[in-house]
């Protein structure tokens, strides 16, 4: 049958490929009990289905460690030495004793062990629950006799378009880009961390597409566009070829975007813009020192720590940051420390905390684990004496984080000393305003911090109190909400008056419509992912900053989204064809 499922766009590029499903899910187990005669038999039946299990770990092992890497490859290890757990054994086998079937058994062993993990006030054995739920799936799977899905078991070169439900950071750093070329997720949201790590991969990427994986059947072609948020199902011939040619259309309009990105970001009326580069990975340093970005204005180092069995360590963490350093050579680079915590560092299946976007995360997690956030500090210090680095604080709410943050650098500074090797004690510190608290009172940040960076895709999160990464909320997740716009406006009045540089770092900034719009609010630095560098510099080169000021204080008194939105279209959308008539750049499509 074929069929149009429409999602959310997350990430641009036009897939043609087959699809592979991946219901990475805890199988539904029934109570069966056996007599007393089976019971050796089923403990056989436990023994079996843990070596396949082991077998299968130590194969992906193998294989995440030639095409991902050794740290990656080692979950798998942990995984392994869950199943060679006496205790597990020894729990399992007593509950078939019982007279409980093996995967009855296991399955409540497991669910006993996850809550127990979940619990735990040590970060890293939290995250252990993800790794316990991968051997709790897979395992059931052996025993129920389920097909072998595996999220990083695609068969090479099919080019294939990943359906899953949801995807945690771990698992999309460990699929094999060699085999899927596009993501589709019936959960999530344009600025869920699926979407943002799709798009420092350059995978093509749709999300909330509800119910998606009740509509396909395995190896069905499908067209994914990443443009449109769609995903066409068994398309015509005729459907085909116009997907072929929009792809080639797309590759020329990429070699188009990449020349403007190597121009100057200034308006039509002269005025300068700073356009930096959002990092996600270390392998992207390369990339995006090359995507005409004037550095980095964001690199979320969490992607260092998930999908890893082991906190990276201080020499790791240097290398990391002196490789992004290096790569932008004398531009600004500023690192983000730890967030971890909410929705990016997830423990499978089990809310450890019944709010984590209002939980244990970010700088309120690093503060209380000192030693953890000092390792974090003494490689940053190091790496800082490779060139311009900045470092920034993720989900501030008060200057006392900021204060404890210093007092945390001074002890590093020490530590450093005493080693006698190389560091910078004096890089600068600023601090992400992504929440209401920080916004309207960052007057009372000012005299502590080096810069302000405001963290669009969590300010609107809390400010319109819209979970940012519910598919069932996406029409309502809005930065041109007044209330937003006001808050970015009095951080940028404030940045200014006390001579704080106020850089947007969210997605915000790589949209065209909210460019305009907080270019007109004043904002002068923007940081965006690579690949949106292009764009972003042609709306900039296509208007006036007058028109801008003009429109967003329009906006500023808005009394609606939806109005804000539809006059700065229609203002953004006469800059855009002024210029494209006086010879200038052609209009956005
Ligand atoms: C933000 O919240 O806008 C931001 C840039 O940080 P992250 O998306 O990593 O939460
Ligand atoms: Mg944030």
């Amino acid at each position: 049958m074929q069929s149009v499922l429409r999602g959310i766009p997350a990430s641009p590029g036009i897939v043609v490929g087959p699809v592979h499903l991946l219901r990475w899910e805890v199988p539904e187990v029934s109570h069966r009990l056996i007599a007393d005669e089976a019971i050796d038999a089923e403990l056989v039946r436990l023994h079996v289905a843990f070596e396949r299990a082991r077998d299968r770990l130590r194969q992906l092992r193998a294989r995440a460690e030639q095409h991902v890497g050794p740290e990656e490859a080692a979950i798998f290890d942990v995984q392994v030495s869950i199943l060679d757990d006496g205790e597990l054994t020894r729990s399992t086998e007593a509950l078939i004793r019982q007279n409980l079937g093996a995967e009855k058994a296991f399955d409540l062993v497991l669910l006993e062990w996850r809550q127990r993990f979940a619990r735990h006030s040590a970060p890293m054995l939290r995250e252990k629950v993800g790794d316990l739920m991968d051997v709790h799936i897979r395992v059931l799977s052996l025993l129920l006799d389920l097909p072998d899905h595996d999220p990083v078991d695609v068969p090479p070169g099919a080019n294939a378009i990943l359906v899953t439900h949801d995807l945690t950071p771990s698992l999309t750093l460990q699929l094999d880009r060699n085999c899927i070329s596009a993501i589709a997720t019936e959960a999530g949201t344009a600025t869920a961390h699926v979407a943002i790590l799709a798009r420092s991969l350059g995978l093509p990427a749709v999300v909330g597409l509800r119910n998606a994986l009740s509509f396909l059947v395995p190896g069905q072609i499908a067209i994914l566009d990443g443009n449109e948020g769609t995903l066409l199902i068994a398309p015509s011939d005729h459907e085909l070829e116009d997907a072929r040619l929009r792809v080639e259309q797309e590759a020329g309009r990429v070699d188009e975007m990449r020349e403007i990105a190597h121009s100057d970001a200034i308006t039509a009326d002269g005025v300068r813009m700073v356009i930096r580069a959002n990092v996600d990975i270390p392998d992207e340093a390369e990339m995006g020192a090359t995507s005409g970005a004037d550095g980095v204005g964001l690199m979320r180092t969490e992607f260092l720590v998930v999908g890893r069995a082991t906190m990276p360590d201080e020499e790791e963490q240097y290398k990391a940051y002196k490789k992004v350093i290096q790569a932008f050579g004398a531009r600004p680079v500023i690192i983000r420390t730890f967030d971890v915590g909410g929705d990016k560092l997830p423990v499978g299946g089990f809310p450890t905390e019944a709010n984590p976007f209002l939980g244990w995360r970010a700088i309120r997690m690093c503060l209380d684990e000192r030693e953890l956030f000092k390792v974090q500090l003494r490689a940053l210090l190091r790496a800082g004496v490779h060139g311009d680095l900045r470092i920034m604080l993720p989900l501030v709410v008060t200057v006392d984080e900021v204060r404890e943050t210093r007092s945390l650098i001074d002890e590093a500074v020490v530590e450093l000393a005493e080693r006698r090797i190389p560091f910078r004690a004096d890089v600068p510190l600023g601090v992400m305003v992504e929440t209401p608290a920080a916004a309207i009172a960052c007057d009372t940040l000012v005299r502590d911090v080096d810069f302000f960076s405001i963290g669009s895709n969590d300010l609107v999160q809390y400010t319109l109190a819209v979970d940012r990464g519910n598919a069932n909320l996406a029409p309502r997740f809005t930065p041109f909400h007044p209330a937003v716009l006001r808050l970015i406006a009095q951080v940028q009045v404030t940045g200014a008056a006390h001579g704080i540089d106020v850089c947007v770092c969210g997605e915000m900034g790589s949209q065209p419509l909210a460019v305009f719009a907080l270019m007109g609010l004043g904002i002068r630095q923007l940081s965006v992912a690579p690949r949106a560098v292009g764009e972003v510099k042609r709306v900039i080169r296509s208007v006036r900053m007058a028109a801008a000021q003009d429109a967003a204080q329009a906006a500023l008194a808005a009394g609606t989204a939806r109005e804000a939105e539809t006059l700065l279209r229609r203002r953004l959308r006469t800059e855009l064809d002024a210029a494209a008539q006086s010879g200038g750049l052609p209009a956005l499509s």
